[in-house]
């Protein structure tokens, strides 16, 4: 048995467990030993069940004094355990779980873990337990490891197949941080940081060993990053340096506004990434309203001067469509051909727009996922700028991007992201921010109004007084998880319902569910202002830009994620009016009420990604899931900042000193295996 046999091959392990195992992504023997408790429990001494604190979670070990077992009147299944000490009692009490009857029997040791609740005296609710067996060392009379569980795999199983594993394997184990590096920051060693974390001694020798672990996965990470973006920059850009001319100066002298510092900074650097010889790749991030697009369409027009291909990516038709017109009026009288290129195109205009982008008369072609199909050949793509890059997944950027060699590329996120964050998914991209507003925006007022009639009355005058201010609004309905379809259906009766409250008002429905052409109209006479009410299912959140509209109405509010909100009444505040963004909700979960006062509480898009990454994880704020590469076992982007900049450091280092990673076989090696297909660093080592 060696570290990279699947953990079938560890004696106990049969195909089902295997299968278990998999689920939690424990594949091999390696695996295992990097599979980490996710708590501990104490079980050295029996816990004073004294020490019990309603609303807290408690971690104990007492025994069963009696057991009993009843159906309420309500049909629940409830079962009791009266539970003791030698001196207090409490009980553990358990719904619809049956059969516990048969491992709870008076006498017996048991340890739980749960959160405790002040009923007719203390009661645990729903813990967790493990009945105790008094010859079992791993379980008893020590501080004992809890491992994620998962259907099909008993705790006390794991911990004893953990445990073997550890004692024939761990001295296999080898450390891929430099020893130069071990040896600056007196680093323990790796092996008995494992058994550590499996087995703490005390909580200092647990954290050093937690944070050495840490380390390793972020330098990792590091590594690979900062080799991907040194091979960018020792690659020569397809269309050689470019150089910003006639139409350039021209797109700058149609925009109808003055860029703000930031934009200028912003697109200062992208100009100067495209003159070089190297590929631009480089991150615009700013909050929503920023004026990333006028960035975009810098970067657009530097490629078409320079007799290259440039493709916009964007990720709804709405949105596409919206680029395009923009386009194709800043470039009026340019010699410029802008396509657009979506799903809803007929046969025929597919035909033709394929066409010029084969035949290289489409110098821009703004598009949706449509953009990356295999039938769209360009004769000479430079650049591809993705907008809202977090939408789309990674393989369908690549995708577009393998439609040429060495292009340029700007990704743009509305998203704020943090800093760690930042850093660890895109550390091989060079980012550009805006940080600041165009002038005479004001803050938009968030807010949160409850769903009573009164409220709601008042609510339908407001939209009424805004109205007749000559401005706009939008609502949007609630987000149905399972089926656009089913948005779609309460959007159609809430726009009915809206229509006849407000008499007098044009009242509108988009969704991405309707036929294009029909999209298409709605978007035109909003916009427009034809239109004072637009009812909306998300598909708005991203991008869609309509000065005039100052309300933003967000039914059922907390069931959105804070990023979303934020990106939802982005879509306000774009003009010189006052601005409204209206949460409706009634009493919702803690998780949902945190939402909404992080949405009251500020309307700085980074804090709220804070938050945001803080409440859900990194997966799904970036929709990088797929990537792999956040999946730590023990790393954690919003804890471990200082350790993350440490890696960075020592990577850049090492890369500096040893850019093939002559001298480090082993980090070579686990960069191919553990990182390769993700970071696409396949033949790296
Ligand atoms: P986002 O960063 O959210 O994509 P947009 O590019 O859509 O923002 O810009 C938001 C709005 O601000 C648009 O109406 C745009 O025309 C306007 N805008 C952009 N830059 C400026 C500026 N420098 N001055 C005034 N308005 C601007
Ligand atoms: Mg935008």
């Amino acid at each position: 048995m060696s570290l990279s046999s699947p953990v079938r091959f560890v004696k106990g392990v049969g195909e089902a467990r295997e299968r278990a195992f998999l689920r939690l992504g424990v594949r091999t023997v390696e695996d295992l030993l990097f599979f980490f408790p996710r708590r501990y429990e104490d079980r050295r001494n029996i816990t004073s069940l004294s020490t019990l604190v309603a609303g807290q979670m408690a971690s104990v070990v007492a025994e069963v004094l009696a057991f009993d077992r009843r159906t309420s009147h309500r049909g629940l299944e409830i079962s009791i355990a009266l539970l003791g000490d030698g001196k207090d009692m409490a009980r553990a009490v358990w719904f619809n779980v049956p059969k516990l009857g048969d491992a709870l029997t008076p006498g017996v040791r048991v340890a739980l873990y749960g959160r405790v609740e002040a009923r007719e005296g203390l009661q645990l609710t729903n813990p967790e337990f493990e009945v105790l067996d008094e010859s079992d060392p791993q379980s008893v009379g020590r501080i004992v490891p809890i491992y994620p569980a998962t259907a099909g795999l008993p705790s006390k199983w794991v911990r004893r197949i953990v445990s073997t594993v550890l004692d024939t394997c761990l001295s296999e184990v080898q450390d891929f941080t430099p020893s130069t590096i071990r040896q600056k920051y007196k680093f323990s060693d790796l092996r008995q940081a494992v058994a550590e974390l499996h087995h703490p001694q005390k909580h200092e020798s647990w954290l050093r060993a937690r944070n050495r672990l840490a380390f390793n996965e972020l330098f990792l990470l590091q590594t690979g990053l900062l080799l991907r973006k040194k091979r960018r920059t020792s690659s020569r850009a397809c269309t050689g340096p470019l150089k910003p001319g006639e139409k350039y100066a021209a797109f700058l002298k149609a925009l109808p506004f003055r860029l703000t510092r930031a934009q200028t900074r912003a697109i200062g650097e992208v100009v100067a990434d495209m003159r070089s010889e190297v590929p631009m790749n480089r991150l615009l991030q700013g909050d929503v309203g920023s004026g990333k697009t006028a960035v975009a369409l810098a970067a657009l027009v530097v490629a078409v001067d320079g007799e290259a291909q440039a493709a916009f990516m964007a990720p709804t038709e709405i949105l596409a469509q919206q680029h395009f017109l923009r386009l194709q009026n800043l470039l009026a009288g340019l010699d410029v051909q802008v396509e657009l290129l979506t799903g809803a195109l007929s046969r025929k205009e597919r035909g033709r727009v394929l066409a010029a982008i084969a035949s290289g008369e489409a110098g821009i072609v703004v598009g949706t996922h449509a953009l990356f199909g295999g039938k769209v050949v360009f004769k000479r793509l430079g650049l591809a700028v993705v907008d809202e890059q977090h939408r789309f997944g990674v393989l369908q950027k690549n995708a577009l991007l393998a439609k040429t060699d060495s292009p340029h590329v700007l990704v743009m996120t509305a998203t704020p992201i943090p800093r760690t964050l930042t850093l660890s998914i895109y550390g091989d991209l060079d980012v550009s921010l805006l940080d600041e507003l165009p002038a005479g925006r004001q803050p938009v007022k968030t807010h949160r109004v409850g769903n009573s009639p009164q409220q709601m009355a008042r609510l339908l005058n407001f939209i009424q007084e805004e109205a007749r201010r000559g401005h706009q609004a939008y609502w949007v309905c609630p987000l149905i998880e399972e089926s656009e379809k089913l948005d779609l259906s309460s959007a159609l009766s809430r726009r009915e319902e809206l229509a006849k409250a407000l008499p007098g008002l044009r009242v509108a429905l988009i969704s991405g569910q309707l036929p294009t052409g029909e999209k298409e109209s709605v978007m035109a006479a909003f916009a427009g202002g034809e239109t004072n009410l637009l009812v909306a299912t998300s598909v708005i959140e991203v991008g869609v830009d309509v000065p005039n509209a100052t309300v933003m109405v967000i039914e059922d509010a907390a069931h959105f994620g804070i990023a979303q909100l934020h990106q939802l009444r982005g879509r306000v505040g774009r003009g010189e009016g006052e601005s409204h963004c209206v949460l409706l909700s009634g009493k919702t979960t803690p998780e949902g009420e945190a939402r909404l006062s992080a949405m009251l509480s500020s309307s700085d898009g980074f804090k709220i990604a804070e938050l945001d990454l803080r409440q859900r994880g990194p997966g799904e704020i970036c929709g990088v899931r797929q990537h792999g590469v956040t999946d730590f076992r023990v790393a954690d982007l919003v804890r471990d900042h200082k350790i993350l900049e440490l890696a960075r450091r020592e990577a850049a280092h090492l890369i500096d000193r040893d850019p093939e990673l002559k001298s480090e076989p082993l980090l070579a090696q686990a960069l191919a295996s553990r990182l390769g297909a993700a970071l696409e660093l396949a033949g790296t080592a």
